[in-house]
């Protein structure tokens, strides 16, 4: 028997069995051609099975799929980290990879707290955002202030201090708890799973300010928003954070993998002649040939297709499709990027949209209060616009 996530195995109802997948297309064993609206959780930016990384990834199963990274190295996990570090701004420099968010969150916290510990410095309050989601392993569990994702665990956050993103509490919480923070861990300009909330570039270069003032280093959760999903590249490209992470779109979505990256201020920190100063972290699969060869190929497409023309197209399309759209049962319209949110006063409303979806073509998840669409970026216009009419639809029909 499968336990499946987030799921109360005794009510819910049976998943969607699905026997191919080709560009933004599902195929169900009971026949069903769905557009699949939400990319399997963001992270199949490139579509489905599609055939350059299929093939990096054949190229690379025939030479070997996975040597541990303790001792030994290779040229796909070399090539990627050369890669992101050229790619990425400033001078994020140094990369870590795992095998989940979680991890690469984990392995980011890990490192604040350590950083602070090999300098002999006692700063251990984390500072966070209010609906704040790092992930479902502990600590990031302890970062996060998720509800309802966490509440049965809500008993261990006693040096983390929330907040929420207006800049009054901002300076508010430096100005208090300044001289104990390891570090600040924003999912930046856009928290996924916490709503779709967004908030504006302002708040985190102001961050950015005060955490240099008062020695704090800047953690950007960019599991989610990496690759493109707000309209930039990466938001840190337009503020730089100390540590950033990356994961879900990382490998296209063929294969679990994350990285950590830290910029030389932090890697100083770890670099030393004392072994104790060492990160003893090492995921098993960490840098996994496979995953490396599908991120290089992801990357790679990325620019060869001009992908945030792509994204700024899609948010176009949001933009049109929902104008003057209205309805008394809905709280706001939010778009960033490639992300459009529908947040409704009531959450009951939702109720059968899902399978209203279903029976239309298309596979959706609304969570909570939110009916969301984070497609592929290789999604047509003709798609893009059934997948928004069914959303407007079930409005409009009730
Ligand atoms: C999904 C997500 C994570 C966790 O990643 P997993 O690969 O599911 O462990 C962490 N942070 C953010 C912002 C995410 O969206």
């Amino acid at each position: 028997m499968l336990w499946f996530p987030y799921t109360q195995m005794k009510t819910a109802k049976s998943p969607v069995k699905i026997t191919h997948a080709e560009g933004v297309y599902l195929y169900t064993e009971d026949n069903h051609k769905l557009i699949d609206a939400i990319s399997s959780w963001w992270c199949v930016i490139h579509g489905y099975n599609h055939p350059e990384i299929n093939e990096a990834i054949k190229q690379q199963i025939d030479k070997f799929s996975h040597v541990m990274l303790g001792g030994l190295t290779h040229d796909p996990v070399e090539k990627l980290s050369q890669k992101l570090v050229e790619w990425l701004p400033g001078n994020l420099n140094y990369c870590f990879f795992s095998d989940s968010g979680s991890v690469a969150v984990e392995v980011a916290l890990k490192m604040a707290l350590q950083f602070n510990t090999n300098r002999n410095s006692s700063r251990n309050k984390i500072l966070a955002l209010e609906h704040a989601y790092h992930g479902d392993t502990f600590k990031a569990m302890e970062v996060g202030d998720d509800e309802d994702y966490h509440f049965a665990f809500s008993n261990q956050k006693s040096n983390v201090v929330h907040i929420s993103t207006t800049i009054p509490t901002l300076e508010e919480a430096f100005f208090k708890f300044g001289n104990e923070l390891s570090c600040f861990i924003v999912e930046p300009l856009l928290q996924c799973a916490g709503g779709m909330r967004m908030y504006d570039i302002s708040f985190l270069q102001k961050a950015r300010k005060l955490c240099d003032e008062y020695d704090v280093l800047l953690l950007f959760d960019e599991i989610a928003t990496g690759f493109g999903r707000t309209g930039k590249r990466f938001v840190s490209d337009l503020v730089q954070p100390d540590i950033l992470m990356l994961g879900k779109a990382l490998t296209g979505g063929y294969i679990g993998h994350a990285v950590t990256i830290t910029n030389q201020k932090v890697w100083d920190g770890f670099y030393s002649d004392n072994p104790i100063h060492a990160l003893m972290h090492g995921p098993t699969f960490m840098g996994n040939a496979l995953a490396c060869c599908a991120s290089l190929k992801s990357i790679e497409l990325f620019e060869k297709y001009d992908y945030m023309s792509k994204i700024k197209k899609i948010e176009e399309i949001f933009n049109r499709e929902t104008k003057d759209f209205t309805h008394p049962d809905i709280k706001e319209i939010r778009i960033m990027g490639g992300c459009l949110c529908i947040e409704v006063f009531d959450k009951t409303v939702l109720n059968g949209f899902q399978q209203f979806a279903y029976d239309n073509g298309i596979f959706i998840r609304p969570f909570l209060n939110y009916m969301y669409t984070m497609p592929s970026y290789i999604i047509n216009e003709v798609e893009l616009v059934k997948i928004i009419d069914t959303m407007k639809t079930w409005f409009n029909n009730r």
